[in-house]
């Protein structure tokens, strides 16, 4: 492995700045390294060489500064790039490249940021475990046999992995900081409307939200202050000013605390979390104490709710949202032989283009949609929704920030939840709660637990994501970051 390559996004820029480093040199490093194992580990399902030469190209000219200008990044294959592959992970998408760009790659584009290629995830973002992908999984590289999380885990598996400094994701209940937690990167899921959806393959759109993911809390926060921020042509995006999170990163980096309260939520306290989670948990808040930090117990007690009303919520979504592929439009189209209707030819496509869990949440939410049956699941889902806020407002009268662990297990062997659906749906326990507010979370590694990374979460108030990166910075400035394994 080259130095370029375990580097942070902000030592990189630094060193692309002061001509010590090439912006082409650095992607190259990051390119080659993708060559030597991606083949073990496949966070990536299409690399696109040159056109990240050609960006680093640019930044090299002088044509491109800004604060990550030359520092290279991996974008989660839901995120629509002009020209470039763009399947969700899905068989109904091969071969479709987008003749746009997502607002978010245009930011990125635009602050000099060579795009290296898409990674792999669990198909159209449904799922905790990359195992869904219709391209085979990912590897987690602190131990291959394991899932690298999941949606994103592509992502996260390529921070590890140093093929990439940094990366985008989406989180629609979990999915940048599941990720991060298993894989020991650090994973931010801004406000709700705080980034762009525009040119994001909708799977939930009430909540999905795309992120930054980094291996260390500054560079998350580098890449949040690059692609966040109002955008006209997404109608839920928030117009007001992009909170200082660079500056609250920095400032938690020096370990001072003094006077933050943050709220233990009583409900998460045994539930189902392994011991070895807990412990990491509880160390590390005994270090956000030694930092001049406060620990106060809240009890939030519609978050048991979360995970059901979830299921409701975010499959009705995606039926309607999906109702798109439909062999016409897009990619996939099977049995257009001429012999049949439009409808048998609809129905073949997404018979062969879907894949078994995007197929249950289509028939999930369908019929929580359907009219005998609005009321008592859909409707009841949204009541509970409401409730969850409320907890949420009530806990930040009393306090900063709440937080818990990210995940209540570590990263689990291949194949050992994907027979029972609901065992893989309780890997988002922690983090769909906060999905369903709208607020900033963000995991941060906080220790091992038999060699296997622990993440530690922070939820914020909508709009003040830089509390939670002033708290995550700090716990980082504590215990360190963590780093797998050689592979
Ligand atoms: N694991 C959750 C799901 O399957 C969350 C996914 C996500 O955040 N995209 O829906």
């Amino acid at each position: 492995m080259s130095d370029l390559t375990t580097m942070s996004a902000a030592q990189l820029a630094k060193a692309i700045a002061d001509k010590q480093a090439s912006a082409v040199e650095v992607t190259t490093a990051h390119l080659d390294r993708i060559d030597a194992v991606d083949e073990r580990v496949h966070a990536f399902l299409h690399v696109d060489r040159e056109g990240a030469l050609a960006a680093a190209e640019r930044v090299d000219r002088g044509e491109i500064t800004g604060p990550l200008a030359g520092v290279p990044i991996a974008v989660k294959d839901v995120i629509a790039t002009k020209g470039v592959p763009t399947t969700a992970a899905s068989k109904i998408l091969e071969g479709w490249r987008p003749p746009y760009d997502a607002t978010l790659v245009e930011r990125l584009r635009a602050a000099g940021m060579p795009m290296l290629g898409k990674t792999n995830m669990d198909e159209f973002a449904m799922g905790s475990s990359t195992e869904y992908s219709a391209y085979g999984p990912t590897n987690n590289p602190w131990d291959l046999g394991r899932i690298p999380g999941g949606s994103g885990g592509g992502s996260a598996a390529s921070l590890a992995a140093y093929e990439a400094p940094l990366a985008i994701g989406t989180d629609t209940g979990g999915s940048i900081r599941q990720p991060g937690a298993v894989t020991g990167t650090v994973g931010a899921k801004p406000t709700y409307g705080g980034t762009s959806r525009y040119g994001l393959i909708a799977f939930s759109s009430s909540l999905d939200t795309p992120g930054p993911c980094a291996r260390t809390v500054e560079d998350a926060a580098l890449l949040h202050a690059v692609i966040a921020g109002h955008d006209p042509r997404d109608s839920t995006s928030i117009d007001r000013p992009v909170p200082d999170v660079v500056g609250a990163a920095r400032l938690g980096s020096t370990g001072d605390l003094t006077g933050v309260k943050l709220g233990v939520v009583k409900e998460f306290a045994g539930d189902g979390s392994e011991p070895g989670v807990l412990s990491s948990f509880h160390e590390s808040l005994e270090a956000l104490v030694k930092l001049g930090a406060e620990i106060v117990e809240v009890s939030c007690p519609h978050f048991q709710y979360a995970l059901p009303a979830y299921y409701l919520i975010a499959p009705s979504e995606a039926s309607s949202n999906l109702a798109r592929f439909d062999g016409v439009r897009y990619g996939l189209r099977t049995g257009d032989d001429g012999s049949r209707s439009l409808e048998e030819v609809m129905s073949l496509t997404r018979e062969a283009g879907f894949g078994p869990e995007v197929k249950r949440r289509i028939i999930l939410g369908t019929y929580a949609l359907s009219s005998g049956y609005y009321d008592a699941y859909y409707g009841q889902a949204q009541k509970v929704r409401t409730l969850i806020t409320r907890d949420f407002e009530a806990a930040f009268e009393r306090v900063d920030v709440l937080v818990s662990p990210t995940t209540p297990f570590v990263a689990f062997p291949f194949g050992s939840r994907t027979s029972d659906p609901y065992q893989m749906y309780l890997a988002d326990l922690f983090t769909i709660p906060t999905n369903l507010y709208g607020g900033p979370a963000i995991s941060v590694p906080c220790g091992l637990s038999e060699g296997l990374p622990v993440g530690f979460q922070v939820m914020a108030p909508t709009m003040a994501d830089d509390r939670m990166y002033r708290v995550a910075a700090a716990l980082e400035s504590a215990v360190g970051t963590f780093t797998p394994p050689a592979l």
